[in-house]
């Protein structure tokens, strides 16, 4: 999608900060961070929002890599958390899918 702020991330066309990229997913530390780790997880492929996920391969990548990317390359063995906001009641301003990983210090309700 040419006018997605996270597809021209994918691209290139815009920087940001990788920690975990393979054929399916990209990963990379949020601008606004909310906790002392957080970082983005997306498919390559552009759904607008978690409820446009009609494809169990791809999710299945997906959330393998938010586990790989939280447990393996981040490391945050004491707990994170997973967040999906989903339209804009849920929270979500980007809208193409990712998850939040939140971590590196004990997180309140
Ligand atoms: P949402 O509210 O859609 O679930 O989360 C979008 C997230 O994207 C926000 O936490 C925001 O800080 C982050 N974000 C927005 N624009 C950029 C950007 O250009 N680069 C990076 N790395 N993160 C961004
Ligand atoms: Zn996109």
């Amino acid at each position: 999608m040419s006018d997605c702020l996270f597809c021209k991330i994918i691209q290139g066309e815009i920087p940001a900060d990788r920690v975990y990229e393979d054929d399916d997913v990209l990963a990379f530390k949020d601008i606004h961070p909310k906790a002392p780790t957080h970082v983005l997880v997306i498919p390559k492929a552009h759904y607008s929002t978690f409820s446009d996920m009609d494809d169990a391969a791809v999710m299945g990548r997906f959330m393998c890599a938010v586990q790989h990317v939280a447990d393996g390359v981040l490391q945050l063995q004491s707990g994170f958390r997973i967040v999906i906001n989903v339209r804009a009641g849920g929270g979500q301003e980007v809208f193409h899918l990712h998850a939040h990983i939140l971590g590196g210090k004990k997180l309140p309700f």
